[in-house]
Parts: structure tokens; sequence; C-alpha cells
């Protein structure tokens, strides 16, 4: 019989950066399926029939420095081993990038969270899925996606996918919700984001090459990137930042609800995009220092970035930063602006 030394699947997995033969392991109230390295698969044995069905993803790592939700999720999955979380419903957890984990970066190649989807499409001859391990791995995690959800034909698709920020941010936790081509936002899947602590909500008004817009878009999952707080190595997270989000997932694994009747749009604060800035060449930057926080608001005509002496600039007082990054890769996003907006008549 296999088992996990010690409960801890982190060890396992960065034991085995790229490669695990998959294995199986008794328990008494669940089966468990080790898929490939990073990714565990519990089953309640029984699942009750008339109970809502549900299907859990739970990732994270999908940038390797990212360690608070690595260090939630191993918790979690080690408590399920050890038969102390009474679990629902069927739930998939992810450590996305083993190798960027055990280098302590963001990734190694390519940024993972960069590969999914939309970099497969149709219009995209162009993408080779063998260039680098990340490509291989974000195929493999899309596969590992559609066979769990495939799984559970019946169920309630859900997929939670855990970062932190390279920056701080006005506002500690956020979340992006995906674009959902014009589909009703979700008062239901807003109330469990903010019982992990987050309030604030980017809602997408376009296609991405996103994990989250991945199980979104092609499985229908209500699905979330949720950034919970600033990148920091192992050992170094207030535990005490994260326990909210911690006990939401277990809420959310083990059956219990949250009470859709406490949404009150008050409670929240909801931003779209305004401007999608692309860095082009190298001659890019950013006029803000780095310590600037995300969602920190210009004003109309304050310049935001330089590139070949355009300058780029605010259209509107209020007009907030995101995801800053002036080293990305020639061709890519290199920041986001977003302004507030009203959601009230696209809400169930
Ligand atoms: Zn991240």
């Amino acid at each position: 019989m296999n088992k996990i030394s010690n409960n801890d699947f982190l060890a396992l997995t960065r034991a085995n950066e790229y490669f695990l033969t998959p294995f199986s392991i008794d328990h008494p109230q669940c089966d468990i399926d080790i898929l490939a390295t990073g990714v565990i698969y519990f089953c309640p044995k029984n699942i009750i029939d008339n109970q809502r069905k549900k299907a859990i993803v739970i990732s994270c790592a999908i940038h390797g420095n990212e360690t608070a939700p690595i260090e939630i999720c191993n918790d979690i999955i080690s408590d399920l081993l050890s038969n102390n979380i009474n679990l629902q419903h069927p739930t998939l957890f992810i450590f996305g990038n083993p190798p960027a984990i055990n280098i302590g970066e963001r990734f190694v190649e390519e940024n993972l969270n960069r590969l999914f989807s939309g970099m497969r499409s149709s219009d995209n001859n162009d993408y080779d899925p063998t260039l680098n391990k990340e490509r291989v791995r974000a195929a493999e995690l899309e596969k590992l996606v559609t066979e769990f959800y495939q799984k559970h034909p019946d169920a309630e698709r859900t997929h939670y996918d855990l970062h932190t920020a390279i920056r701080d941010s006005a506002h500690e936790k956020f979340a992006v919700y995906p674009f959902i081509h014009g589909k009703p936002w979700h008062k239901e899947q807003f109330e469990i984001v903010r019982s992990m602590g987050v309030t604030t909500f980017l809602l997408m008004q376009k296609p991405a090459t996103t994990f989250s817009y991945y199980s979104s878009n092609i499985h229908g999952a209500h699905s979330f990137t949720i950034e919970l707080g600033k990148v920091r190595p192992f050992g170094e997270n207030d535990q005490t930042k994260f326990a909210a989000s911690k006990q939401t997932i277990i809420n959310l694994i083990s059956g219990q609800e949250v009470d859709i009747h406490q949404f009150d749009a008050s409670n929240y604060q909801f931003m779209s995009v305004h401007k999608e800035v692309v860095k082009h060449n190298d001659s890019f930057k950013l006029t803000f220092s780095d310590d600037v926080a995300n969602f920190t608001a210009f004003n109309q005509g304050d310049v935001f970035a330089i590139e070949d002496d355009v300058e780029i600039k605010a259209d509107t007082n209020g007009e907030a930063i995101v995801f800053p990054n002036a080293n990305v890769a020639n061709g890519q996003r290199a920041m986001l602006t977003v302004i507030p907006v009203n959601i009230d008549n696209n809400l169930v």
C-alpha cells in the first residue's frame, strides 16, 4: 500500500518535481488518487444522494513562489489524509508548478498562467505546446481538470485558483472574476469568496490565458483567481492573515454553505478593466516605483508609463493600477487599469 510520508503531499511533490507515477491511497472515508506530481484527488466513498453535488478544484503554486496558498492547501490535504476533515464533495487539489516551487521563483521558463486555453485556440497556430515544460504542464493540468469534471457530470463545477501578489495592494486581498461572456455574476460565489476575506473583485471583459478563465469558459465552472496577500518565502507567512481563506476552503469541501441572503453589494468593491497596457519594446517603463500598491488610484492626465517617448495616461479620476510589471516579455501585458463598476442589473 502506498502512503504519503508524514501526510506531507508538498514534500512528495517537491521530491518529484516533473514526474510521479500515479498511485492510490487506502482511506476509511475517501477514495484518494495521486494523479500526477502535485495533483491529488479526493472523493467521499458515500456521496449522499439528495445533497447538492459539487466538484471542487483548489489550485495553488501556478506561480511557484506564492507560498501562502501552498501552505494552506498542504495543511488541508494533510488533514484530509489523516481523516480530520469530513469531506462531502469530490475535490481536486493542484500544486501547479512544482519545479518553480523548488527554485522559489514565479516560473522556470514561462509564466504558467499565460498558457491556458487561449494560447491553443484555432487562431493561434504558432503555439508549440512542447516548447518548454510549463507548456507541457499546462496541457497536463487541463487534461486532469477535464477528467475530474467529467467524472462528476451532474455536479456543479467550481475552481478557486489561489495566488499571492508581487506587490502590496490597497485592497490586501482581491479576486479576478474571469470573463463570463455576459452571463450573470453569482451572489453566492461573491459570498463564498468574501468569506475568505476578499471583497474586491476585478471583473474581466475578455478571454484570457489564465487557469481560471480556462475552467470557467471550457467547463462552465464558477472560477476565480484569488490573490490572498503578498508573496513571501515559506515559513514567513503570517498564518492569521490566511485563516479565513483556509476555513472557507474547509467549509466548502465539507459541505457547509454560505447564506446567500447575506449578499449586499455595498460590502464589495467591483472594478472593471478600463485599459490593458501592453509592453511592445524595451523602452517601456513605469513612472511609479515598485512599492506603489495594486489598486492605487490616479487622477485624469497622470502618466502611468512611457514607451518610445509616448506617455500612457489616466483617462479619468480614480483610474487605478493593477498587476503592473515592466519586466514582462515584449508583447505581453505590463499593467491593467481599472475603474469602479455597478453590477446590480446582472446578478443572480
Ligand atoms: Zn500568482
